[in-house]
């Protein structure tokens, strides 16, 4: 079948928050798929030697450092490209696990800034490279926390929420364009620094997170996931994918085995 789209191989696909988890695991299997990714993050050593990792096994990786926060930075970003493929908005993360009575409007205000705002720069800045992609994707990585609560998490589950409603709602506005606005929800994934991050840097904390969990989702399940979705034909959107580990029935019922 005849298509005005260039092959993957010729397609770039921007990762936010790669240094680590879920963005890592995607940058490479986007990259095992036959794009070039563009790797961002804070951490600019990370995101380098990941580069580098993919470049040597035969994949094609740049990075670059960037806070999602920094619009300036952002709007930067965006002028080194022409068109994108893919925009997989990943960076975020939670912050505190204290109850909305005693939670810390910090924590509540960075986490709205990383998981909501971030996603949002990102997604103005490269949105008419999508377009001009001709068959563009957005990813918005949200969560389960995007789509009920649980208590001791009321500032990430409204950042997600935020997340989630940008999705949606970005999905009505541009229907008729070029462009996919695909939402992944991940329930208890064990990554390198989420529940670190969550709890401050205290291990003994951030392991209770995954205490007797069987098999948490790993970072490739949901790199795995996000991939599939964007190698779906042009015309399939999936508008959310909902993903938890079996021992894992809703944001408050887990199996644990001791
Ligand atoms: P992770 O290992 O802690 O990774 C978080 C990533 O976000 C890091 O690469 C970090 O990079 C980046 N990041 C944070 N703030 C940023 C900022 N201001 N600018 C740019 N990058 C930033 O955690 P993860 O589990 O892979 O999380 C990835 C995404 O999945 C997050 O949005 C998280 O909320 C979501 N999620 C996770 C789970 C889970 O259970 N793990 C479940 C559902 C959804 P730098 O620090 O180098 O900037």
């Amino acid at each position: 079948m005849a298509s005005a789209v260039p092959p993957a191989a010729s397609r770039v696909a921007v990762v936010t928050g790669a240094s680590s988890g879920i963005g890592a695991a995607t940058g490479r299997r986007l990259a095992a798929a036959g794009y070039r990714v563009v790797l961002t993050a804070r951490r600019k050593d990370r995101v380098e030697a990941l580069a580098e990792e993919i470049n040597a096994s035969g994949g094609s990786a740049a990075a670059y450092q960037l806070d999602v926060t920094d619009r300036a930075a952002v709007d930067e970003f965006a002028t080194a490209f022409q068109s994108i493929g893919v925009l997989v908005n990943n960076a975020g993360g939670a912050l505190g696990a204290d109850p909305v009575a005693t939670g810390d409007p910090a924590d509540w205000r960075t986490m709205y800034e990383t998981n909501v705002i971030g996603t949002l720069n990102l997604t103005q800045a490269l949105l008419p490279k999508l377009v001009a992609s001709g068959d563009g994707t957005v990813i918005v990585v949200s969560s389960t926390a995007g789509l009920g609560t649980y208590e001791g998490g009321a500032g990430y589950v409204a950042a997600k929420h935020g997340a989630h409603v940008l999705a949606e709602t970005l999905r009505l506005e541009i229907v008729g364009q070029p462009v996919r606005v695909i939402e992944i929800a991940p329930g208890m994934v064990r990554t390198e620094g989420f529940a670190l991050t969550r709890y401050g840097g205290d291990e003994e904390k951030a392991a209770k997170v995954y205490e007797g969990v069987a098999e948490p989702l790993t970072a490739d399940d949901v790199a795995d996931a996000i991939a599939w979705t964007v190698t779906r034909p042009s015309h399939v959107n999936v508008d959310l994918m909902v993903l938890r580990p079996r021992a894992q029935a809703s944001n408050t019922k887990v199996h644990r085995e001791r």
